[in-house]
């Protein structure tokens, strides 16, 4: 079955006819490691990696303000 191939940053995408896609990562978005074809993406990211990496309060924190409303309820319509 072929596939057109083409890469989005970290991830590289193969759509396959009838437009069947699967989507691949390629390397890891927080250091350089590019990973091995058959290699378990999860193990790098549990074992190499906090949630300060993607940007979150490291584990077992709660983040100040966590429970404030994201939008202000305004006057408009
Ligand atoms: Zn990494």
């Amino acid at each position: 079955m072929s596939a057109e191939v083409s890469a989005r940053g970290v991830l590289e995408v193969r759509t396959y006819e009838r437009s069947q896609q699967s989507i691949r990562l390629v390397s890891c978005p927080f250091c350089t490691h590019d990973f091995d074809p058959h290699e378990p993406r999860w193990k790098h990211l549990l074992d190499e990696h906090d949630p300060e990496d993607a940007g979150l309060t490291p584990a077992g924190e709660i983040a100040p303000g966590h429970d404030a409303p994201l939008f202000e309820r305004g006057g408009g319509l």
